[in-house]
């Protein structure tokens, strides 16, 4: 049986404008987690047997057990169970707590998992609210935002200090250590179905995103888990499966049944694509790219900027410039937009030799993924230190400077087949 909650019962209003919401020193009553204690938070797949629907238990003080301020180590466990549920949502229905949370009145919160911090102002305390209430908004919740796969939640709240501490142990590191390795392990050539997204339509018409395990949307905000959960809990909605079938060329990322769905999906604008490929029919760009790849044939590479980068790059242009001509939903061959997390996969630019093409990237993108490329280029070319040897703006931003320090550094890319 579904139900579906109108009504919170909270003493506090319950609204997604609450989100921005801080709560500052003079206004707090009550704060978990940050410098003073541990918190942490965890969504749990279980057997429909284990749970009972609607249980909510606080396992240590409640916040109006002691003086104000309320300093409070803090675990939230939500259990959840459901004929449709997978360990896979589970990541999914967890990023979610911190907008559960945030939309309650006089109630802050920052972070997930075990970086988590909880701010409850003295409003809210004095209006009545408690910990329970936060469990009765997340119950309500999980199977208001998620019912099509959340047929039992419970919720747990626990501010006993040795409980917090041993079962952080016990349940909630492994389980994080578990789900970075399940995502680490998934490439391409594991699964069957990629899917589509096709939810920046609304302003980029002919724009689809096929997403992969090993390559996300270009907005960053969705993996091919996140495509896979989102299919899951809304059917008909911005993500269907394609299935991985009619490889035209593996190596460059051609399948025919994506071109179709491709073509359907952007109604005859785009009727091909190669996933590993910036010069022979790249994904298209819609607008929110977290970056911009662009082909520098003077260095035989490839520059990379980020949307916070403000600077020139040595194509000569500053991100927003390159984004206007790559976006739009439209295909830009030698230039395409991607997600910060693409840039160290293995099918980055594969057709084109793959990461050994990065010959420039802002210094703040460069040590933002660091470690997964040079794990990268140390698997793939045996380079150790990859990073080093691409150049930023602290080091040039005009080409001959680039060439300059590239052959320094005995790059790679220069020993490669011309780009063009
Ligand atoms: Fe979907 Fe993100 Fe691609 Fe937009 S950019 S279509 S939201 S994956
Ligand atoms: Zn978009």
């Amino acid at each position: 049986i579904k139900i579906k909650i109108k009504e919170l019962p909270i003493p506090v209003s319950y609204a997604s404008a609450f989100e921005g919401e801080r709560i500052r020193k003079d206004t707090l009553y009550a704060e978990f987690g940050s410098k003073r204690s541990k918190a942490w938070e965890i969504v749990r797949m279980k057997e429909a047997s284990e749970i009972q629907d609607h249980k909510i238990e606080i396992i240590g003080p409640d916040i109006d057990s002691m003086d104000e301020p309320v300093y409070l180590p803090l675990a939230i466990i939500v259990d959840v169970a459901g004929k449709n549920m997978e360990e896979d949502f589970e990541p999914v229905l967890e990023r979610r707590l911190h907008y559960f949370i945030n939309y309650i009145e006089g109630v802050m919160h920052i972070g997930q998992r075990n970086i988590v911090w909880i701010r409850i102002g003295k409003e809210a305390f004095n209006k009545g609210l408690r910990l329970n209430h936060i469990g009765e908004v997340l119950y309500a919740m999980m199977h208001d935002d998620f019912g099509s796969v959340v047929d039992k939640c419970q919720v747990t709240i626990i501010t006993d200090k040795e409980k917090v501490e041993e079962l952080e142990k016990e349940i909630a590191l492994p389980k994080y250590r578990l789900r970075d390795e399940r995502i680490a392990s998934l490439t391409d050539e594991s699964v069957d179905t990629f899917y589509s997204c096709a939810m920046c339509q609304s302003f980029a018409p002919a724009h689809v995103c096929v997403v992969t395990p090993e390559r996300l949307g270009l907005c960053g905000a969705v993996s091919w888990l996140d495509a896979k959960a989102t299919k899951e809990l809304n059917p008909t909605g911005a993500c269907q499966p394609i299935a991985k079938e009619g490889v035209e060329d593996e190596h460059k990322g051609i399948w025919s049944k994506v071109n179709e769905t491709v073509d359907t999906l952007s109604r005859g604008a785009v009727d091909r694509v190669s996933l590993y490929s910036i010069l022979e029919d790249p994904m298209t760009s819609c607008g929110c790219f977290e970056c911009i790849c662009g082909i520098v044939p003077e260095a035989n590479g490839v520059v990379i900027v980020n949307r916070e980068y403000d600077g020139i790059t040595p194509v000569g242009m500053t991100f927003g410039e390159l984004a206007s001509m790559t976006g739009g939903g439209v295909q830009t061959p030698g230039f395409m937009g991607h997600g910060r997390h693409f840039i160290s996969s293995k099918k980055f630019l594969k057709a084109e030799g793959g990461i050994e093409r990065i010959v420039w990237m802002p210094s703040e993108l460069k040590k933002d993924i660091a470690d997964r490329l040079n794990l990268t280029a140390k698997e793939l070319y045996g380079i150790d230190n990859f990073t080093d040897m691409i150049c930023d703006e602290t080091i040039a931003t005009d080409i001959e400077g680039v060439v300059s320090f590239l052959t320094d550094k005995g790059h790679p890319a220069l020993d490669k087949d011309p780009l063009m």
